[in-house]
């Protein structure tokens, strides 16, 4: 597998060891699961999984910082991608370029505020032509480190230039910061990915899009305290920050938003920019986003009651998915509907279809059955997460697998 910008790739492998290196604790596991609570790893451990993935050939990239200056970490998979996870040549990410020079919260000293700007193939490259975009995606296998088997030398540069012609599918996960189901499912879905022909195209995840808001509920956990937490660490719900009908907020939300912010602006958060900042030049056909809990596959709009041009597309995916995701269907519709009709700007589905084009989906993973425990009762986390995981994500992999990979409806 063709390696596209080594500059980039080290830039993130560096910065996942930087958090490593402060955030590597005992297993969660053992403290929830004497709680009844579940399997489910701890920052430090979905670090430490996020950096076997990339062991194994996938890609890392250093997207942006979050607001206590934790890595936003892209995984790829796929055909090479462009320099500085996916955008313009020889430009810098402002988040990244305004931590030049101090240091992060966690005491590292971020790295490289210049980001694909002496990338071989920039600005400066051969440019990219059918025949080369072809002849990656053909050689574009199931992932291996080594190499892509039985393909000849090919050229680093051409392999930059040409990265943004494939297709991509986007996918993301803890945007909540209690919906930690939607982290183990991606993470379980990406090692998938890894071992599939994906043809020509791309696929970007952010599995961690919220880790302030993750370590404050991993603190939470480990303390003993049930405490509710929904936005970053400025209080702002990231999925009501993305730029989708934010300036045309309704009252309701409007009033909500005095509860929890959605922010001064859209993309206002480091958390949310830094996502639209590394998609901005990509073609996304594909958008999945992992939140639980609910049992559902959502489709746009949220923001709208009025169905969206390509309703019947969004209906037929949502609803296969939905079909195989549980041992009990899950229910398919469009969020509007599933919230009652009340209007919600901000989302990313919304963001990624009306900006993209692409058909995304959201889903609520597994239901939320708490059972008669008082634990689990009155822990918030209990009321997002599964306590048994392997009943929940290996059956929603498989449901969302042929959607990723750009199956027909
Ligand atoms: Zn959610």
């Amino acid at each position: 597998m063709p390696k596209s910008d080594p500059a980039s790739e080290e830039q993130g492998r560096a910065a996942l060891r930087a958090a490593l290196f402060v955030h590597r604790r005992a297993p969660l596991s053992r403290q929830l699961a004497r709680r009844g609570l579940g399997p489910y790893r701890g920052y430090g451990e979905l670090l430490e999984a996020i950096e076997r993935l990339a062991d194994r050939g996938a890609q890392l990239s250093l997207i942006g910082r979050s607001i206590r200056g934790e890595p936003l970490l892209a995984v790829h998979i796929g055909p090479a991608r462009p320099p500085g996870g996916g955008d313009r040549p020889g430009v810098g990410h402002p988040a990244l370029l305004s931590h030049g020079g101090r240091r992060s919260a966690n005491g590292a000293p971020p790295r490289g505020a210049h980001v694909g700007g002496d990338a071989p193939g920039g600005a400066g490259g051969p440019p990219a032509n059918d025949a080369a975009a072809a002849e990656l995606a053909g050689r574009a296998g199931p992932l291996d480190p080594r190499g892509a088997a039985g393909a000849g030398p090919l050229d680093p540069r051409r392999a930059a230039g040409a990265a943004p012609r494939g297709r991509t599918t986007v996918i993301l996960s803890g945007i909540h910061p209690l919906e930690w189901v939607g982290i183990e499912a991606n993470l379980a879905l990406l090692e998938r990915l890894a071992t599939e022909d994906l043809g020509g195209r791309s696929i970007f995840a952010v599995p961690i899009v919220n880790p302030d808001g993750l370590l404050r509920v991993e603190m939470n956990l480990r303390a003993g305290r049930h405490r509710y937490v929904r936005g970053n660490a400025r209080g702002v719900d990231l999925n009501r920050n993305f730029d989708a009908g934010w300036y045309e907020r309704g009252l309701v939300q409007r009033l909500v938003g005095l509860v929890v912010s959605p922010g001064s602006r859209p993309a206002s958060e480091p958390e949310v920019e830094a996502i639209a900042h590394a998609l901005s030049s990509r073609r996304i056909d594909r958008a999945l986003s992992l939140h639980s809990a609910g049992g559902a596959v959502l489709y746009p709009p949220a923001h709208s009651l009025w169905p969206v041009a390509d309703a019947a597309e969004h209906r037929a995916f949502a609803l296969r998915v939905a079909r195989a995701a549980g041992r009990r269907p899950y229910r398919a519709m469009s969020y509007v509907r599933f919230a009652w009709g009340i209007r919600k700007a901000g989302l990313e589905i919304d963001w990624l279809h009306d900006r993209h084009g692409a058909l995304s989906l959201l889903v609520e993973c597994s239901r939320g059955r708490l059972g008669l425990r008082p634990s689990r009762l009155v822990e918030p986390f209990a009321w997002y997460n599964p306590r048994k995981l392997d009943d929940a994500t290996p059956p929603l992999v498989e449901a969302v697998l042929p959607f990723v990979k750009g199956a027909r409806a």
